[in-house]
This record gives structure tokens, sequence and C-alpha cells, in this order.
């Protein structure tokens, strides 16, 4: 079958015999050799005279001569690698992951003409900071016009240069000419920076002297793999990253037997083929397990500066599209590829560690070094009080397309935002909030005995996992565990650095007026204390009991949107001067847009797919087809509903209501239709096609060199 030989021929071509044989990474040494930094950089700085390590401090980038010398050690490196391509590599305002459309780039080559008019290579120090590009088309949300179009691309020091093929990618942010932020990542600087500031603007205050504190975050990417020939099968995924529609297979998640069960051969060949580029390319690829889906696997990476994480996240998304089309395998980023069975998400795991490396989340490290557990219960107290004044924004920050299917199904946690901190840390923070009287923090584990002779009693850590909170504390970090598989987390991390960099300072105003460190920990975390919840949020009397608590509570995911642009949230980014008022408009345009965009082209594959297949299916089944007409006829009313509404919020809303509502009952027609129709007339693949790689992708091992 055509799957078969997609899969043998694979098996050929794609992963190097070493690896095939020997696992991805049977020796260090080439671990970042496609990464300028650490050793690989240090050896051609040192050629230029440069010393090691340059290229951890920023600085190098305010020294034109050095900048030279950098960009000539880049070029050896490259060229030593087969590399005469360079391209400012940026990520565009709501750039999102389903396919396509994460990045920016435009390749230039080193080529050049010398004063004797012969070619030759050149890199200059300022083409190496700085490119200027025609900016206009990407989305801007209206804050600038199309005849202003001068978009500037800058060398972001904060993640390292890497080399895929023939060309270095220069990580960049884009700004306008007017220096507004026109992608994710300069918000993002810019609130580490306020960040930074307040974190130690917040220590000093209580004594405790650090040179800044940055954000470290750990991104679990969870994906489908599914047979690329069934891929082509099926409109909607090419052009959405979802079915549309779809009849359950027989066979889904009931027997729970996917969740780390063995991977399949074929994609576990894939995954150790993606592994591997990315340990060239020094992105740390810790873990790989299959999810609770069929055909649903998830990799997690060391986790690291948020910048350089977030670039190594989407290069894993492109990564993974290159090498599963090599495969005979296709990926879905997707947050809800299908219906009825589990979802994607990216849990974004946050700590915040001093430039000493003291992570502030970690209640023994900081106490140690800042002698008391003081700052800890203070900045425990300031992210509870920001979790809940600011719950809002939190939604807001995972409020993508694919994840208005996820939020709430069980599968994540609900639209209320919460946060879990286990029984043990409530206890202590409950006692200190009451007394006031800081005691030393003793999170005591257990001994299990299992009256097993031969398995030796073991420690379990003091508190278990809560995997229905939106926002655990799990020990050292917090887990965002709602966040979306497709997104960039730029704009995540962007409100958590600076909803936490306010609350920080929010606590040092008070302490700077002569307030003591005790009570103003107190009184915050008593004011606070609703936004801790350790039970079970996939419980019904939840919702009920947050109403009461008024938490923030956001269902609808265009409604989330605009939290963006609410006046205390304009103020919030504007003190920590992350976004202007301007940019949050803009933004919150950017995200009605990309919303309808989305809903846009769902709605037109859905048409598509019901006009070209199903109705001539049911036709050549000599079934009726009149009730799928009417289906067509009334998303085509939802498209028309969107076209004349009469502002991009309204039309987000009038998106909302075709895609949740009117779609979903036309898809139970199309669903229907496939429940009646002969296997040998149904021209769509199925859920069975894509969901069961063995069975339909040929299982048989093919013998390789
Ligand atoms: P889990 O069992 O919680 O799903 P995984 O190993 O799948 O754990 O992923 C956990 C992620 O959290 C990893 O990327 C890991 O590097 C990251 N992580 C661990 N500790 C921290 C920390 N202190 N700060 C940020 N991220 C962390
Ligand atoms: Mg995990």
């Amino acid at each position: 079958t055509a799957g078969r030989s997609a899969a043998s021929v694979a098996r050929k071509v794609a992963v190097p015999a070493l690896v095939q044989r020997r696992g991805f990474m049977s020796s260090l040494d080439d671990y970042g050799s496609n990464l300028f930094k650490g050793k690989v950089a240090d050896t051609y700085l040192a050629k230029q005279g440069l010393p090691a390590g340059l290229m951890d401090d920023p600085k190098w980038t305010s020294k034109p001569a050095t900048a030279d010398k950098v960009a000539a050690a880049i070029m050896e490196w490259a060229g030593d690698r087969g590399a005469s391509v360079y391209t400012h590599w940026f990520q565009p305002t709501g750039s999102a992951g389903v396919r396509l459309g994460m990045t920016g780039q435009v390749h230039n080559t080193f080529f050049a003409f010398g004063a004797d008019g012969k070619p030759e290579f050149e890199f200059k120090g300022k083409t190496l900071l700085k490119g200027e590009t025609d900016g206009s088309s990407f989305p801007n949300g209206g804050i600038r016009a199309t005849h202003c179009a001068g978009g500037y691309t800058v060398l972001d020091p904060t993640s390292p240069i890497f080399l895929r093929g023939d060309t270095v990618y220069v990580p960049s942010v884009l700004v306008s000419f007017y220096g507004d932020a026109l992608d994710e990542k300069t918000p993002l600087l810019r609130s580490m920076n306020a960040l930074s500031k307040e974190a130690a603007r917040l220590c000093k205050n209580l004594g405790y002297e650090i040179g800044g504190a940055f954000p470290n975050i750990g991104l679990e990417q969870e994906y489908f793999l599914i047979p690329r020939s069934a891929f082509y099968k099926r409109l909607d995924l090419q052009m959405t990253g979802r079915t549309i529609m779809g009849k359950d297979a027989p066979r889904g998640q009931e027997m729970s037997d996917h969740y780390m069960a063995p991977p399949n051969q074929i994609a576990f060949e894939c995954i150790k083929e993606i592994q591997h580029e990315c340990f060239l390319m020094g992105i740390p690829m810790k873990t790989r397990h299959r999810e609770v889906a069929p055909n649903q696997y998830e990799c997690a990476p060391l986790f690291g500066l948020a910048t350089t994480q977030i670039d190594q996240n989407i290069m894993f998304m492109q990564i993974c599209e290159e090498v599963t089309a090599r495969h005979g395998l296709a990926v879905l980023n997707h947050e809800k590829p299908f219906q009825n069975v589990n979802g994607s998400g990216k849990h974004n795991n946050f700590s915040i560690a001093t430039d000493t490396g003291v992570n502030l989340l970690n209640v023994d490290q900081l106490a140690k070094a800042a002698g008391s557990p003081l700052p800890f219960i203070a900045i425990m107290a300031s992210i509870v009080s920001a979790v809940d004044k600011h719950g809002d924004l939190m939604r807001m920050a995972i409020a993508s397309p694919g994840n208005d299917f996820r939020l709430g199904a069980c599968e994540a946690p609900p639209a209320i935002v919460s946060t879990y901190l286990g029984d043990s840390l409530s206890k202590y923070l409950e006692e200190f909030k009451k007394t006031k009287v800081v005691q030393p923090y003793t999170a005591e584990g257990k001994t299990i005995d299992l009256g097993v002779p031969a398995i030796a009693p073991f420690t379990v850590p003091a508190e278990d996992r809560n995997r229905t909170s939106p926002f655990p504390y799990g020990g050292h970090r917090f887990e965002f565990r709602a966040v979306g598989s497709s997104q960039n987390v730029s704009m995540v991390n962007t409100v958590l650095c600076s909803i936490f960099a306010d609350a920080f300072s929010n606590f040092s105003d008070q302490l700077e007026k002569g307030a003591k460190p005790a009570d103003v920990a107190a009184t915050l975390l008593d004011s606070h204390w609703r936004a801790i919840f350790n039970g079970n949020g996939y419980a019904q009397e939840w919702p009920i009991e947050a109403g009461k608590r008024g938490l923030w509570r956001i269902d609808s995911g265009v409604e989330a949107m605009s939290r963006l642009s609410a006046p205390k949230n304009i103020e919030l980014f504007e003190k920590m001067k992350v976004l202007s008022k301007k940019e949050c408009v803009a933004r919150t345009t950017v995200m009605y847009n990309h919303y309808v965009g989305t809903v846009e082209m769902e709605a037109k594959c859905m048409v598509d797919m019901i006009k070209q297949h199903i109705i001539p299916s049911c036709k050549a089944a000599d079934m009726a087809v009149h009730e799928l007409e009417g289906g067509v006829a009334s998303v085509q009313a939802g498209l028309h509903a969107i076209h004349t509404a009469a502002d991009e919020e309204a039309k987000a809303k009038a998106a909302r209501v075709l895609r949740l509502e009117t779609m979903m009952d036309v898809r139970k027609l199309c669903d229907k239709a496939e429940e009646d129709v002969p296997a040998d007339l149904w021209t769509i693949a199925t859920y069975k096609d894509l969901l069961f790689l063995d069975a339909t992708n040929g299982a048989e091992i093919v013998d390789y060199e």
C-alpha cells in the first residue's frame, strides 16, 4: 500500500546510519555544534582575538569593532559547516504554530563583490546586528498604515545564533520605524527586564542583595504523528491543523493503553531523528513518551532562559514539520486535532533564577542564600496576589483558537484561574498569615514501605501532583498547564513576568514606606487566599465554588482576548514598561483577526469537504443530501455574518458562534453520513486512518544498512 512504501522509503533516507544503529546520542561530541555558544563559539572567537564567554554577555553588541570580529567568527564557523547564508529570524505579532507563519526570515547570502570587482564572502558587524526589511504585511492591528512599511530586525543577544542547513539564524526582534513592537519577542524582553529590576529591588528591601533575576522555563510539547498519506486525504488538517469533522474510530483512549506505551516503531525512528537534529542545534531535548490519545506524543527539554527556550521550542516545531515529511508522517501541533480524544498542551514550567543561580521559587535554596525564609514567603505572597488580580491576563495569554476546544474539557484545566500550592506549603503559609512569625519551612517527604523485602523503603516528596490546576506549584516551579500546544509562548511569559514584577513592585512600595515585611506578606496572603485551590479542578462543584470566591473565569476565548485592552491591564503594562496602550490595543486586534481568519479557513474547508466529498459519497450510496445542503447554507450564512459584523471584536464573536455552534451542528450531519456510507464510497481519511499508525501505515520493519 501507499503507506507501506512511504514508511520503507523513509527508513532508507532519513536517519544517519550511526543514529539508526547506536541511538541519537552515542557521544556528546557533536552536542550544539550548530549553535554559536560555549566551546563552539569560543574556538572561533579566539581566532579573532576575542575572549571566551563573550557571547554570554550582551555587552558585545554595543561595540562595533567587536561586532565585526564576532561576525567574522560566525562566518568562519558557518563556512566550516557548509553554510553561506544568514537571516535575521523573528516572530511577528500573533504568530502561532499551526503550520507555517511561526517565524519571519529573509535569507541573504554572504556573497558580495570586493573592491577589485571579484566575488567574495563578507559579513560585517553592523549587518549581523541589524537588518531592515519591508514589514508592512505582518499583522500589526492597525498600529501603522501600510505605506509606513519599515521594519527593523535587531539581534537579540539573549538567544544564541544557530545554524540549520546552509543558513545561519540570528534570533531578532522586529520593531517599526517608531520603535513600536511588531513581534512577540520585544514585549517579552521588556517584561524580563521589569522582572529582573523588581525582583532585585524586593530582595534588596528584604536584606538580600542580587544582581538581577531571570525567568527560566521548560516547555513540554505534546503533538500527534499521523500517516502522511492519510493527512493528504484531509483538506481540514492540511489547511487548519484540525479535523473539522470525523466520526469516532471504534477505539479511542478508553483502554488508557496509549499513555507511556512503547512507541510505535515508525514514529520512533522519526522521533529519534528529530532528537538528533535538536541535539546538533543545542536544543536539549530530554524526555520523550507517548501521550494519552492514540498517535499522541510528548517531548520536553531541559529548562533554560525564557527567550532561548521559546526560540528553541519554535525551532523544535519546525524540525518536526521537516523531519516527519521524510518518514511518511505528518505532525499535528494543534490543540485539538481530533474530537473525543485528548488534545495537546504545552506546559509552561516557570521559575525565577538570580544572577548567581539561586532559584527564587526554591524555598531551601532561597532561605539559605538569603539567611531567612522571609523572601520566599514574600515572593509566594506576591505571586498569589498576582494570580488573583490578573488571572484575566493569564487567561488572555492562552486564548488561542485551538484552546477553545480544550479548556474546561477535562483534559486541560478549566478556564478558571487559580493556583495549587499543595497542602504542606498552604499550611505553612496559613500559619504564617495567622502568626506573622517566620518559621523555617521543612517540606518533609514521607517514606513508603511496600512490605516487599526486595524493594527498599523509599521517600516521596511532601506534595502529590495536581494536574487539574491551571497553575500548580511543583516544589521549585510553577507549571502553567493550560497553555496550548501550537502557541508561541512569548505572550504567556510576558504576562507572567509582568504580573509578578508588578506584585514585587507593590510589595517594595510598601516596604519603602516603612511597612514591616511580615505585615505586608500576611495582608497579601489574607486578601488573595481565595486564588489558592488545592482540590480537583475537574469537579463539578469547583466552578460554583470559584464563582462564590469571585475568581477570574472567562469561558469565551474571544472575551479573554478583550482583556488585553482592559484599563487595569493597560495600566499594568504601561507601568512595567512592557506595552504601551497603543500596542495593547493593536495586539488585541491582531488576536481577533487571527481568530477570525482561523474560523474562516475552517468554515471554508467544511463547505468544500461537504460539497466535494460528502454529498457525492452520499449520492453514490443513494442517500438523501438535502440536510447536508442545508448545512452548507448555514455555514455560508455564518461566514456572511462575520463579514458584515461592525468591527473586529464583533467579527470575532460572530466567528465564535459559527465555529462552536453552527459548525458543531453541521458536523453531526457529516459524522452521521460517515457512519452510513459504505467504506469504499467514503473519500475522506477516517479517524481510524489517522489515529492508528500501526494499522494504516504498515507495521513491518524494513531492514536497513
Ligand atoms: P512532568 O513530569 O512534570 O511532566 P517533564 O519532565 O515532562 O515533567 O517536564 C518538566 C519540564 O519542567 C522540563 O522541561 C524541565 O526541564 C522543566 N523544569 C524543571 N525544573 C524547572 C525549573 N526550576 N524552572 C523551570 N522549568 C523547570
Ligand atoms: Mg510531562
